[in-house]
């Protein structure tokens, strides 16, 4: 239709096949699956060791240049692609997406189901609850933070006897470990398994963590933009007898057990995972983890259901996994390994799988090589690199854009000039992409705004730039149709062959970690680390951590720590200011600059807009 409606009355326009319809289309068995409402099922792993000998499909990695604050479409180009491929070229094909917070569909950004006619359907459904699995990693994050507070407050008040004695009860005149004391006795070195046999300082030293409350790295996590939590003091009631202390909320999907989630390949690795989540460290400085306070168990039985990915379609039918949502600046930005490593298999080896990783390439990319697919094994065949006439007129110098300020008429009328100019941006993304040895196809999504010679302008630069091809798509327009073009590209691309490799070896100091990322990827000249993010470095290189991959929290509207530098900075040196280390999830994770683990909400947030016909129960005002 022109003009183009809504993407929700869009999605509305479309009744989604039943899902176990969709299930049994796609060789998934009934039991199988597991279905919530009409248009959604998780799918159980089991799958994946009934297809363990079924060839892997191509592995599709779709990322963008540096994004204006609107998003360049990297999710419509990846419903989009699947859409041709599937619908229009008849090739299986799978779409592997993350599943979005709350905070920024009911802030700054709406939802990321898409767009147009390019879109995850029910969208509303794909934007808000889904099948709970964020409300699941905000339980088990919560318990875990009430876990160590209340940790530090009994040990403060009760003799080691008493602890020990409340830790492993009697029951029924017998005191017995549980198999986690039983690993922290391990832990310990005390290798007895009859709670009676322990010396008074072996009980001691297994009944007292003695956590250091000024080292807990845990935070309490809500799924909300709420910007008054960024600082809190917790413990105020008398009943807390003093032990009060400053925290911080994180958004929910910052959280280590969101990103456990994405990077983990089942649920005993889940589980070993959840426990070697480091929380703080105790009055010797050695880690204390998940397991030392017994809590692993409760949160692996919380997360259960969430490790499912959950099966979806596109407006035109066809299949969709939405699993895991780590935001890209402020966490690893990358969907499921699970979810992609299913996919796999189900599209057989002459299909594909598309997946996407968060915000430009310097960011969701380079964590999609150097933290996911390390963690998967699996090897990306394709990069779609996602670029807008818009986005590139930003970086060649146009007026700032931002939600909810009408767009200057340097971007509603031709301006090669500003188009050329930015394509250094697209260069430079496309240069990241191929340092990790895979072949780059550059797919513009196409605005209506956007004039003939733009395109041809930016498809020709791309190439030049070192693209294997360049291809404008018209999905948001016209559905997987306008996208024909693009699925050809992909698939020549992949039969080229990638000769993908790793950025930096993960046995390489952190600091050396760091460096090449800001230098090599960035193109900043040096980093330049904070005193406290040098204590860290040095403390979690003595804890044994010091061989783990880097997920760098930047922002992701600039190359730079800089989020007004456009283009392509250089000669900047990134302040590495603080830095963290999520042992569960298996990465360090530095902050540069002032990123905040908790997004605030603008004045105007599109909660505005979001309203629910009370006759028909439809919600109106998402996109
Ligand atoms: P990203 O995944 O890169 O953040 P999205 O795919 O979520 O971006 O798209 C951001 C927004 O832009 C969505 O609301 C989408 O409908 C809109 N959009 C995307 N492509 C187009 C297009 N070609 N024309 C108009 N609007 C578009």
């Amino acid at each position: 239709l022109s003009p183009v409606p809504s993407d929700i009355e869009i999605s509305r326009g479309q009744t989604p096949k039943a899902v176990d319809v969709l299930a049994k289309e796609i060789g998934l068995l009934a039991d199988e699956i597991e279905i919530y409402g009409q248009s959604k099922a998780k799918v159980r792993l089991s799958l994946l060791e009934r297809l363990k000998d079924q060839a892997d499909g191509k592995y599709i990695l779709v990322a963008g240049i540096t994004p204006t604050p609107l998003g360049e479409g990297k999710s419509t180009v990846t419903v989009g692609l699947v859409q041709a491929l599937t619908a229009h070229l008849h090739v299986n094909s799978f779409a592997c997406l993350r599943q979005p917070s709350q905070g920024p569909t009911f802030g700054v950004k709406g939802g990321a189901a898409g767009g147009g006619y390019a879109q995850v359907i029910p969208m509303e459904e794909f934007n808000l609850h889904l099948t709970g699995d964020i409300h699941a990693i905000t339980a088990a994050n919560n318990l875990l933070a009430a876990a160590i507070d209340a940790r530090i407050l009994h040990e403060s008040t009760q003799t080691h006897k008493a602890l020990f004695n409340r830790l492993v009860p009697l029951v029924n005149g017998v005191r017995e470990f549980s198999g986690i004391q039983l690993s922290r006795l391990k832990k310990l070195g005390i290798n007895k398994t009859d709670p009676s046999t322990l010396t008074e300082e072996e009980m001691t030293r297994f009944a007292r963590l003695d956590i250091d409350p000024s080292t807990i790295t845990w935070q309490r996590v809500l799924d909300t933009n709420d910007r008054f939590l960024r600082k809190i003091t917790i413990g105020q009631a008398k009943t807390e007898k003093g032990f009060f202390r400053q925290a911080q909320f994180d958004i929910a999907v910052a959280s280590e057990i969101m990103a456990v989630l994405a990077l983990t390949d089942g649920l005993e690795d889940m589980k070993n995972r959840l426990g070697r989540m480091v929380v703080a460290s105790d009055k010797k400085g050695q880690p204390v983890t998940a397991d030392d306070l017994g809590v692993t168990g409760a949160l692996a039985v919380l997360m259960k259901d969430a490790i499912k990915p959950t099966l979806m379609q596109t407006l035109e039918g066809t299949p969709v996994f939405v699993h895991a949502g780590p935001f890209a600046n402020i966490a690893h930005g990358n969907s499921s390994v699970l979810a992609d490593k299913i996919a796999l298999k189900l599209v057989g080896g002459e299909g594909f799988v598309v997946t996407e990783a968060g915000f430009g390439a310097d960011i969701g990319m380079e964590k999609f090589f150097n933290i996911k697919c390390r963690a998967s094994g699996l090897v990306p065949n394709v990069v779609v690199l996602v670029a807008t006439v818009r986005a590139l007129k930003m970086h060649g110098g146009g007026p700032s854009v931002a939600a909810g300020i009408p767009l200057k008429k340097e971007y509603t009328e031709e301006n090669l000039q500003l188009v050329a100019d930015g394509c250094c941006n697209l260069k430079k993304q496309i240069q990241i992409a191929q340092l990790f040895g895979v072949p780059v196809v550059v797919a513009l999504n196409v605005f209506k705004s956007d004039t003939r010679a733009e395109i041809d302008l930016v498809c020709e630069l791309a190439k030049r730039a070192g693209a294997v091809d360049a291809v404008p798509c018209h999905h948001w327009s016209v559905g997987g149709r306008g996208s024909v073009d693009l699925a050809r590209a992909v698939i020549e691309a992949a039969n080229q062959g990638s000769h993908f490799r790793f950025l930096y070896d993960v046995q390489l100091p952190i600091v050396e970690k760091i460096r090449t990322i800001a230098q090599k990827v960035y193109g900043a000249q040096d980093i330049e680390l904070s005193p406290e993010a040098q204590y860290k470095i040095e403390r979690y290189t003595q804890q044994g951590f010091g061989n783990l991959p880097i997920c760098m929290a930047k922002t992701h509207l600039s190359l730079s720590h800089e989020p007004e530098k456009k283009g392509v900075p250089t000669g900047f040196i990134l302040p590495i200011n603080d830095v963290r280390a999520s042992i569960g999830a298996g990465f360090i994770y530095p902050l540069i600059g002032t990123m905040s683990t908790m997004p605030g909400l603008p004045t105007r947030p599109c909660f505005y807009d979001i309203d629910l016909d009370t006759e028909t129960e439809q919600v109106k005002g998402l996109f």
